[in-house]
């Protein structure tokens, strides 16, 4: 198996530039409005494979001189970027990551580095069927899960050995 992107030198403006590109692809065929605003808040969650908190975001924002949009827009454009699959938000970290397969409906499991904070998003399909037969055991009905997983990235496990 070879090595996700996120944990090799890559050119990274790429990752960016195909996010935006599929963003605009998707929010034309939802009918959805991907604004100036959405657009750098979707292309500041992709400046890197971590995951960005929403002050974080509110923070390069302002530094680009974008002006100081008031916190309530970017969560707004958050919710927007989330409702359309382009983004997801880690609950553990409260913070966003980007959507590598982004455009159809799924699940997620979040592989997160707890050194370097890289986060490799993986929707495996196994785990998605094994915690709904273990849900509809307990009658439980699942709308949506995400689980997210602490560890350390081959390139944190190498620096320590
Ligand atoms: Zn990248
Ligand atoms: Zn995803
Ligand atoms: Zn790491």
């Amino acid at each position: 198996m070879t090595a996700p992107t996120a944990y090799e030198k890559h050119d990274h403006h790429q990752c960016i530039d195909e996010a935006l590109l599929a963003a605009r692809k998707i929010c034309k065929k939802n009918g959805a409005r991907l604004t100036a605003l959405r657009e750098q808040v979707l292309s500041k969650v992709w400046q890197s494979h971590r995951p960005l908190g929403a002050y974080a975001i509110l923070e390069l924002l302002s530094d680009e001189g974008q002006g100081h949009p008031a916190p309530p827009t970017v969560y707004r454009a958050l919710d927007f970027l989330q409702e359309n699959g382009l983004v997801h938000r880690l609950a553990s970290l409260n913070a966003y990551i980007g959507c590598d397969a982004p455009g159809r409906a799924h699940d997620s499991q979040f592989l997160i580095c707890r050194h370097c904070q890289i986060t490799v998003e993986v929707a495996s399909d196994s785990v998605s069927s094994a915690l709904k037969t273990c849900a509809e055991r307990r009658d439980f009905a699942i709308l949506h899960s995400s689980v997210e997983i602490v560890g350390e990235c081959p390139n944190c496990q190498q620096a320590q050995s």
